[in-house]
């Protein structure tokens, strides 16, 4: 195996979301650099790589991009097949697309692995459906964090009709509500907030737009957790509260799987 960096999605928790590719790329590294929230139960399929930590789990505060690279690069050059393991998906939030870059500037073969971001695998674990016929015609992925100053079109959001799916929102409730307020949103748009997607203690809280910082502050909301904004965030009371609704849907089903 020629040496290479496998930039791997490990997907949002349940080891049994790991992608076949994933496992692979697992099986033939020497080196794991492990990032912040992979779940540690995915490295039963590397049992004799060298694991490095390179997220606040690793005992520092944050380890700083550039020792990451440099270390990536280190090993690659001394022939070591490394896998650079993340959260999610390697480039939803993750940086993956800097890295490849940086690596191959500097002559490193590089493979990315997609893995199933949280905001998607969030809202199926609560059966939301991030698009919905009639209801949602798209997805928008956004970060309520940034290191630069660069603002979000909020009123562009607010008045897209799409599904809005919010990584790193904990801390921004506040922001997010007000913005989304002053865009036109809906005081009553629904709201899911979910912690700890696809593991064992995953929480959710259903709300709306107008109360979500109070419910998610009496939930005791806590990261890593998503916001689904939007009419699918209340899915099951739709079908609930309208009946007529969920027999459309069900006859149109069966008549395409007739047709
Ligand atoms: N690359 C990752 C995202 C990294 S940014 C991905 O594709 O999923 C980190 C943010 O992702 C967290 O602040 C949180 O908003 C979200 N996140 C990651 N894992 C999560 C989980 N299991 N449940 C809920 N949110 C999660």
């Amino acid at each position: 195996m020629s040496a290479k960096v496998w930039l791997v999605g490990a997907g949002p928790g349940d080891p049994e979301l790991l992608t076949l590719k994933a496992v692979r790329a697992l099986r033939e590294a020497d080196v794991v650099l492990i990032d912040d929230l992979v779940n540690e139960a995915v490295l039963e399929h590397c049992p004799g790589a060298r694991i490095i930590p390179v997220g606040k789990r690793g005992g520092c505060r944050s380890t700083p991009q550039a020792f990451i690279h440099r270390l990536m690069l280190r090993y690659a050059r001394h022939g070591k097949c490394v896998v650079r393991l993340k959260g999610g998906d390697p480039c939803i939030f993750g940086r993956g697309g800097e890295e490849a870059q940086w690596l191959r500037e500097r002559g490193v073969d590089v493979e990315l692995v997609n893995g199933i971001t949280a905001g998607l695998a969030g809202a199926t674990q609560c059966d939301i459906p991030l698009t919905l016929r009639g209801v949602a015609r798209g997805v928008t992925l956004v970060t309520a964090h940034t290191q630069d100053d660069s603002s979000l079109n909020w009123q562009a959001l607010a008045q897209s009709g799409t599904t809005l799916v919010i990584y790193m929102g904990v801390a921004k409730l506040s922001e997010i509500r007000e913005q989304l307020l002053a865009g036109g949103m809906a005081t009553d748009t629904p709201v899911a907030m979910i912690e700890n997607a696809s593991l064992p203690h995953q929480r959710e809280c259903r709300s709306v737009l107008t109360a979500m910082e109070d419910d998610a502050h009496s939930f005791e909301l806590k990261s890593p957790a998503i916001l689904v904004i939007g009419a699918v965030a209340a899915c099951e009371e739709i079908k609930r509260s309208q009946p007529r609704f969920t027999r459309q849907l069900l006859q149109e089903d069966a008549f395409q799987c007739r047709s």
